[in-house]
């Protein structure tokens, strides 16, 4: 069967979980191919409500096998937090349907350390960093100063190799930022405690992707945050470290050679931004608050309030652009249900020029957003489950999306749960 990603359209949080969650059905294998702790899916099903972290959202489905491919920023310590949180509720997570990439990194204890200082040291500059060690943790990757997952079945090597980075390390953490140094008996804790409990669960994944692919499985891969926090193609230098496209899925996952058969690219039915960073449709005031309100923008990770703002035909058209989506699933329509008149902006202006294409990162500060307003329905479409059944205005406003996105729209969803979902297939 044919592989899929489910990928971020905008600036994350447009409901990504939701979707892996209602199309994992069709899938033998989900796969986490980036990012790390650093932000949440949110899934609804007949388990409860869960807020995923690191764990892929086919976690829930007895028949998927999940992965947390190289790519990831791998915290052993958030990991074992959250598979305990959803064993709890009665989510068996096994090595049988849980397995990690033998070749992802480790985020080492110092990472979360180094965001907050890091972040400290900014102040009014900062990123707004979610503080989970992730920009410390990439860029430690990339210059070769992280541990395997699978070297922590090579202990002697291991502890070498860690005792070798952590001198490295400390001389940033105290000549740098004047901190406290690590030293080998707090990382002994960390691997007798974090690291001890997550090794069951390493494995050689790209063998295990090969044999599953050989074999005609399907495989799910599952992005984190969305096209504009990019790191290569988003608003840098508010983007998060790691590729957030699907055109990385099948480096970071583990199978390099997956050919990618349709991407569906997530998008919310109005725009919303966590953190720090230009965002040019944002809306102010008491109607900013109402819609933060009716749609619950609130950070699944840090419980922040998000930035909200109205559809942004600029950047959804980019993000689709950049995504290579082949199909669009617009999430969490049903929320625009109380609005009389629903704002768009369907173009910037810089210096007073329209402006059609997403611009270059440092023109975003003078881009100001052009809206236009569309009939509201005012009832609820919450129950609604075919296309027939929603009112007239909240079809030519899906139409209007559809368009300006240039990208068919095949999925409308209209609640969190799982079934609340309109195919137009
Ligand atoms: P993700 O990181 O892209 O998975 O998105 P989040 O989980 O951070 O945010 C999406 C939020 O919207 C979650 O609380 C979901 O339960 C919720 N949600 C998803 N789709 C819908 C929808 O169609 N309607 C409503 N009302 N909520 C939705």
């Amino acid at each position: 069967m044919a592989n899929c990603a489910i990928v971020g359209i905008n600036w994350g949080d447009e409901g990504k979980g939701r979707m892996v969650d209602l199309l994992t059905q069709d899938y033998d294998i989900v796969v986490r191919f980036q990012g790390g702790g650093n932000a949440g899916h949110t899934v609804v099903n007949e388990k409860g409500k869960f807020a995923l972290h690191l764990l892929p959202s086919g976690i829930f489905r007895d028949s998927v096998v999940n992965i947390l491919g190289n790519g990831v920023a791998l915290d052993p310590e958030n990991l074992w937090t959250e598979i305990q949180t959803v064993t709890d509720k009665g989510v068996a997570v096994t090595p049988r349907n849980l397995k990690i990439s033998e070749r992802a990194s480790l985020l080492l204890p110092w990472h979360r350390q180094l965001d907050g200082l890091e972040e400290a040291r900014l102040a009014d500059k900062k990123y707004g960093s979610t503080k989970q060690g992730i920009a410390p943790f990439y860029s430690d990757k990339y210059q070769k100063k992280t541990i395997l997952a699978g070297e922590l079945f090579y202990p002697e090597e291991l502890r070498q190799h860690l005792a070798d980075i952590c001198e490295w390390k400390n001389l940033t953490l105290s000549k740098v930022y004047g901190a406290e140094p690590v030293t080998m008996d707090m990382l002994e804790a960390w691997l007798s405690e974090a690291c001890e409990k997550i090794k069951p669960y390493v494995c050689d994944t790209t063998l295990f992707l090969k044999e599953a692919a050989e074999t005609g499985k399907s495989i799910l891969f599952e992005a984190q945050l969305g096209s504009l926090r990019d790191l290569d193609y988003g608003i840098y230098p508010y983007t998060t470290s790691s590729n957030t496209l699907a055109a990385y899925a099948p480096i970071g996952s583990g199978l390099p050679s997956a050919k990618i058969d349709s991407v569906v690219g997530v998008v919310k039915a109005y725009s919303t931004c966590v953190g720090e960073g230009p965002f040019v449709c944002e809306m102010e005031g008491k109607e900013a608050e109402a819609l933060r309100e009716a749609g619950g923008e609130y950070g699944a990770k840090t419980g922040r309030p998000r930035r909200v703002g109205p559809f942004d035909a600029v950047a959804t058209r980019y993000g689709v652009e950049v995504q290579g989506a082949t199909e669009i699933a617009l999430t969490k329509l049903d929320v625009l249900s109380y609005m009389e008149k629903i704002p768009v902006c369907i173009r910037y202006e810089i210096d007073g020029k329209p402006c059609d294409r997403f611009p270059f990162p440092v023109l975003l500060a003078k881009a100001k957003p052009v809206i236009e307003y569309f009939d509201g329905w005012h009832r609820d479409i919450s129950g609604c489950r075919t296309w027939e059944e929603l009112p007239a205005e909240a079809r030519a406003y899906v139409d209007y999306i559809e368009q300006a996105a240039g990208c068919r729209i095949t999925y409308v969803s209209v609640g969190p749960e799982r079934d609340s979902i309109i195919i137009r297939k």
